[in-house]
């Protein structure tokens, strides 16, 4: 993966082991030998990740992770904190100060390493969210509010209900989360409804030894779960098995005999990183959907149906079947504006979508691609069949008036229709040549006295 980490030790000999390791694993690194050159280093040249050391001369490690986290430029930045001392509180602290980890010396590489791989990954997710993010706000869309802090829903799994409830009731003091002991069958049922945990907890050896490993992948492959975080609980010195959770996908690993405290800041952690990228990709997937849908009628736009088009063609290419495109055009519509405003038009096209939406199944596409310009695709749908369809569209909409809004009466609206089928077997289907050969069709219905379905040239 590579990337560039700061070593930060007022020792130069640790400094230079750390960069032999890292420079292997091929990462490239700086070094600063006090707190405040690590300050400095890292707002100018604002490495990927920071190893800091706790004890320092100047500033003491923690503090200067304090300062990183509490400036924009820095606050980015992981730090993975390293101590000489095996002190409960002195861990805490850093952990307090925004560490995303700690470890005690002498460091186990294969650990370290894994633990490197993991941060770097999850960093690499969130600035590729955040990224985006910026784009967004560069085209001038608003950012995503904070959002109301619910308590987050955190399952414990483990084999032994004596263990689930130990846990539970231990972290119950440090935490305001909604705290779930279950079993690993639990952990992968799907409650109808329910969002599932925010966070899972997960004893590594659940039903057989690497049990816990094999939930976290089952949770990763499925929707529901996929974004959710895992942390993975392993006795002291299982440094093999805690690098393959973390190469696995674990977000954090936790000591079977930590502190409640630490695993509660550990779990909180993780619940406001998780917050953080759902409210990203939440937002996004909102600007996607109005970058893809049509405001007025809430059908598809152009710009999808082109994309969904070109699959349909795919589809159709790979299984050797047919597909029918439409345009459909309402007549004389501008007369509509005219006679009774552009409100009124507009309920109209609301209308005429509803209309044709409910004719249709959900695998065929409809989207607005114009003014009064509507597309409609079939797939696996034959000239026969797909003219039947067209009629019964058109018929839709001229057989029943229009109610206008406002009492301003009712009102017939007729449209044309022009049909071109996608054939398979003789090579490739063009999208735009079939579209041009229903546009053409549609030009012919218009011509010929509108308020009719015209077939075009078959597109091979
Ligand atoms: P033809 O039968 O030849 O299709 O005649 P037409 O009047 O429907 O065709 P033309 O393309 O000349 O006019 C389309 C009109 O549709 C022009 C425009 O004012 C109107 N229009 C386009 N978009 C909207 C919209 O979003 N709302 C409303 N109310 N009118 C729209
Ligand atoms: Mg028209
Ligand atoms: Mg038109």
């Amino acid at each position: 993966m590579g990337g560039k980490i700061l070593i930060a030790d007022d020792v130069a000999t640790n400094r230079i082991v750390l960069k032999v390791k890292l420079g292997a694993a091929f990462y490239e690194t700086m070094q600063a030998a006090s707190g405040a050159e690590t300050l400095a280093n890292a707002r100018a040249s604002r490495p990927d990740l920071i190893l800091l050391d706790v004890e320092m001369p100047d500033i003491s490690g923690i503090e200067v992770c304090r300062t990183l986290k509490a400036d924009p430029v820095t606050r980015d930045i992981p730090v993975v904190m390293v101590t000489a001392f095996r002190d409960m509180d002195r861990k805490m602290a850093a952990l307090g100060a925004g560490a995303d980890e700690v470890f005690w010396k002498p460091l186990d590489e294969v650990v370290l390493l894994a633990r490197l791989r993991s941060i770097l990954r999850a960093r690499e997710a969130a600035a590729e969210l955040g990224l985006r993010q910026h784009t967004y706000r560069d085209l001038g869309f608003a950012e995503p509010s904070e959002g109301f802090a619910r308590p987050a829903k955190v399952a414990l799994v483990f084999r032994d209900a004596v263990t689930r409830a130990k846990w539970a009731s231990e972290l119950r003091p440090y935490l305001n989360d909604r705290l779930m002991p279950m079993e690993p069958d639990e952990a992968l049922a799907d409650p109808a409804g329910a969002p599932p945990p925010d966070v899972f907890v997960i004893g590594a050896d659940l039903a057989e030894s690497g049990g816990g490993l094999r939930l976290m992948s089952e949770l990763r492959s499925r929707h529901g779960t996929r974004h959710a975080a895992i942390c993975v609980v392993l006795p002291a010195g299982a440094a093999d098995t805690a690098a393959m959770a973390l190469d696995l996908g674990a977000n954090d690993i936790i000591e079977l005999d930590a502190d409640p405290a630490e695993i509660a800041l550990r779990i909180r952690m993780q619940v406001t990183r998780k917050r953080q990228a759902d409210r990203l990709r939440e937002s996004l997937e909102d600007r996607l959907r109005l970058a893809l849908t049509d405001p007025l009628t809430g059908l598809h736009n152009r710009r999808y149906a082109t994309a969904h088009l070109a699959r349909m063609a795919e589809r159709a290419m790979e299984t050797g079947r047919t597909f029918a495109l439409m345009v459909l055009d309402l007549d004389r519509f501008k007369t509509i504006n005219d006679t009774y405003g552009h409100a009124s038009g507009d309920a109209v096209l609301a209308e005429v979508a509803r209309r044709l939406s409910t004719r249709l199944r959900p695998v065929d596409l409809l989207a607005r691609i114009g003014g009064e310009e509507f597309l409609v695709a079939l797939p696996d749908k034959g000239l026969g069949e797909a003219s039947a369809v067209a009629e019964r569209l058109r018929r839709a909409l001229a057989d029943r008036p229009i109610t206008l809004p406002h009492g301003q009466g009712s009102l017939s609206v007729t449209s044309s229709i022009g049909l071109a089928i996608g054939q398979a077997g003789a090579g490739r289907i063009s999208v735009e040549d079939l579209f041009h050969s229903a546009d053409k069709a549609l030009l012919a219905a218009k011509h010929d006295g509108r308020n009719q379905v015209t077939i075009g040239r078959s597109a091979a």
